[in-house]
């Protein structure tokens, strides 16, 4: 069986191929910049090389068209026939309180869909776009919609109500959802499957730790509490976001300076001017951050003190929301690859419990591995993500019944 998982960014159109009886990825590639002059296509399938290309894309229906005509294309495509695709998976970033689970595309869904517009105005409008242009290009072959939020929707009222009025949660739903679902879900299971025990009798705190970060307590397989909310603004501090902020500032911006008197312009201030790059006035990456660090340079050094400070104190508190935890998963550009956040963050936690090998985990590698030592109560893992696995496998989850 063969799926097809897309992801449609604002601009972009990202897609892996996967023969399922190996979970293996056939093909996968990019169209990036869709909308722009400058738009192009990078792809690669198994046993050939990367090819990079300008293109026309217009819109998100041209660059699937380009998508579905390589994996068709005699020479070099991966299938021969659109049939060979069994189902496409769809990530979709916001779910509201709509979607608690994947879904099979259908009117009732899109409808529903075309209502989370509003509460994700920069992903779920193109996300919307890239499902039409599977459903026009790939005529009879199903989707399902794979939710970034679903994980997270057994999180308890307490957890996910914010202390505002009641009526601003029944009007406009105004919640805590929480981000990187599938992420969360993913490493939790592999964690699980890695110490041998079923999930639903472990309790983890799971780190995504990337450009967009989010700490997630996971009890027996479900959810109890994450650090995103009602948006991806919320939690730790992150490259270019703020994570938790005294909302008070956002009214005394307004107030100080006339150009916030424009919520877009507090969007973009708190989104893409903060956090890493923000504190150190450098970079939101934060590969940049650690040498500029080793450099001497102070205001790296307090963003990049921020950031770890920030993800401790989440992944303490989730310690005592847990009463205790079986262990602590890093995952992500930066959970995966930088030993120096790691090391950081699980300094002086050996009172929780959390004692790091801090050799084991200065070792380079890209595999999955405990990196605790013997004597840890906690088990330290760090587990790569896969997310677009993780959509393929609720895909054939639904189309098969399983
Ligand atoms: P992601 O959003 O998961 O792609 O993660 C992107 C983040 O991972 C960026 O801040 C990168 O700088 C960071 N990252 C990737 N590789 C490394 C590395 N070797 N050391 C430190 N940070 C890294």
């Amino acid at each position: 069986m063969k799926i097809l998982v897309v992801n449609c960014g604002s601009s972009s159109v990202k897609y892996t191929l996967f023969e399922m009886e190996t979970e293996k990825k056939i093909a996968w590639g990019i169209v990036e910049c869709i909308g722009l002059a400058e738009a192009y296509y990078k792809r690669q399938s198994i046993g050939r090389e990367e090819k990079k290309d300008s293109v026309k894309a217009a819109d998100h229906t041209q660059a699937v068209e380009l998508v579905i005509k390589e994996l068709l294309d005699k020479e070099n495509g991966s299938i021969q026939n659109i049939d060979e695709i069994s189902v496409v998976g769809h990530r979709i970033v916001h779910g509201g309180d709509k979607f608690s689970k994947s879904v099979l595309v259908d009117k009732d869904v899109k409808a529903g869909l075309r209502e989370c517009f509003s509460i994700a105005p920069l992903h779920t409008p193109a996300h919307y776009a890239g499902i039409e242009a599977v459903e026009k290009m790939l005529s009879g072959i199903p989707s399902v919609l794979v939710f970034d939020t679903a994980f997270h929707q057994t999180m308890p009222d307490y957890a996910y109500m914010y202390a505002i009025p009641y009526e601003y949660y029944e009007k406009d739903h105004i919640r805590r959802y929480g981000f990187h679902g599938t992420s969360h879900n993913y490493v939790s299971q592999r964690a699980a499957q890695m110490l041998g025990k079923p999930l639903n009798e472990l309790k983890i705190i799971t780190a995504h730790l990337g450009n967009g970060s989010s700490i997630t307590a996971v009890e027996n397989g479900k959810v109890i509490d994450t650090s995103m909310g009602f948006t991806p603004l919320q939690g730790v501090v992150m490259g270019t976001r703020c994570g938790d902020i005294d909302p008070a500032i956002i009214p005394y911006l307004i107030d100080v300076y006339p150009e916030y008197k424009d919520g877009n312009a507090l969007n973009i201030l708190m989104n893409k001017k903060s956090g890493l790059m923000g504190v150190s006035g450098l970079s939101g990456d934060m590969r940049t951050i650690v040498k500029a660090v080793a450099a001497g340079n102070k205001r790296a050094k307090l963003a990049f003190d921020m950031l770890c400070y920030s993800v401790k104190k989440y992944i303490s508190a989730y310690f005592g929301v847990l009463n205790g935890i079986d262990a602590l998963v890093f995952t992500a550009g930066i959970g995966e690859n930088s030993p120096t956040v790691r090391e950081r963050i699980c300094a002086n936690l050996s009172a929780l419990g959390i004692e790091m090998d801090n050799v084991k985990n200065a070792e380079p590698s890209g595999e999955e591995r405990v990196v605790s030592t013997p004597v840890s109560k906690v088990k330290i893992m760090i587990i790569p993500t896969n997310e677009e696995l993780m959509i393929a496998r609720e895909a054939k989850k639904i189309l098969t019944n399983e």
